[in-house]
């Protein structure tokens, strides 16, 4: 297989800063794209990967970024759904076996076949090739792989919404957030924000569940129509049995029985973020009001694009702070810091 090199900003070992590199592209497949990058999002995971902290070791050099946005720059000859010149995206898969029970019904990032899904970074592809991330001036991915983002929806923005949208939108929609239904946002960063505009683009009536009330003008400006304070006591009490869905996008260990004890009868709560250590639950959070305790993945492609043509009839997209590549590394400090209002965005002309 031949490659051309490329431009890309890569972590070159555990915890080491962020640094230019140049990496190889894949030559065109018949039904591939090749996408000039012009924005690509920073998410929590990228830090946790490039430090080493979810325990699967890594490929370094890692090349992060998984909520990519560009613009269609050449086709292979088979190439059927996109032309040079389209806006697309790429989010957290590159790739998938296409045939097991779960690729089949749209669920590619539960696949269970193989290959298994590949994910856009620190993976290893069909081609047995390493991926790498969207920190970079271009990526190669199968056109099916890919998403179309609509005229409506600004690139810098719209990057973010292939990981924090989609990690918000598949549980809002696969539990029924919308009208009459009261959901509650735990967690008010990149991920909680997107939850706020999507369940209240869907008609919910939305709560948001913050450590203080720091951020309270931002959360009713997104529109959360309550916003509580979980640092304070009393916050559990008012709200009692009031939720017919919490999402939790708090990657550090909560007390999950005192958020069950939030859900109405037949009430779910959806963990979105991963503590490193167990979440222990009491059985009786779940049992006495037929409670639910889940998770949830991203979304599949079809459902990512459904979650970009929707945010574009709604007029949604991400609040972002965009950087230039030589800011990345401090980015990430402020990020840990949680010190941005609510994702940091790469301009990849500067990469
Ligand atoms: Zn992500
Ligand atoms: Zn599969």
């Amino acid at each position: 297989m031949t490659h051309t090199s490329v431009a890309a900003y890569a972590a070159p070992a555990p915890k080491a800063p962020l640094e230019r590199i140049t990496i190889p592209r894949r030559e065109l497949g018949a039904h591939d794209i090749l996408i000039d990058i012009k924005f690509s999002g920073i998410c929590h995971s990228d830090i946790h990967t490039v430090r080493a902290e979810w325990g699967d070791g890594g490929n370094f050099p890692i090349v992060p970024g998984h909520e990519i946005a560009g613009v269609v720059a050449a086709t292979g000859s088979e190439v059927t759904r996109y032309q040079v010149g389209d806006r697309v995206g790429v989010g957290c898969f590159v790739d998938s076996c296409r045939s097991c029970e779960n690729c089949r019904a749209g669920l590619e990032q539960y696949c269970t076949g193989e290959l298994g899904t590949v994910n856009t970074y620190n993976d290893t592809d069909r081609h047995g090739e390493i991926t790498y991330g969207g920190y970079a001036s271009h990526l190669v991915v199968d056109e099916n792989y890919a998403l179309r983002i609509p005229d409506a929806l600004p690139l810098d923005a719209a990057a973010p919404l292939l990981c924090a949208g989609i990690t918000l939108y598949s549980p809002l929609a696969h539990w029924q957030a919308g009208p009459g239904r009261k959901v509650a946002v735990v967690g008010l960063g990149g991920l909680g924000h997107m939850g706020v505009k999507i369940a209240h683009a869907m008609g919910a009536e939305v709560t948001v569940l913050s450590q203080s009330l720091r951020k309270k003008d931002d959360g009713l400006r997104l529109g959360a129509d309550h916003y509580y304070a979980t640092s304070d006591p009393a916050t559990f009490e008012a709200l009692a049995g009031t939720f017919d869905l919490i999402v939790n996008t708090v990657s550090a260990n909560l007390d999950l029985n005192a958020y069950l004890g939030l859900l109405r009868t037949d009430g779910t709560l959806v963990q979105l973020g991963a503590p490193e250590n167990p979440l222990p639950i009491a059985p009786f959070a779940l049992i006495g009001g037929r409670r639910s305790f889940a998770g949830s993945l991203i979304g599949g492609i079809a459902e990512t694009q459904e979650m970009l043509d929707f945010c574009a009839e709604h007029g949604l997209t991400a609040d972002i702070e965009v950087i230039g590549a030589d800011r990345i590394n401090e980015a990430y400090e402020r990020v840990l810091a949680s010190d941005v209002r609510y994702r940091f965005v790469i301009d990849a002309s500067t990469i």
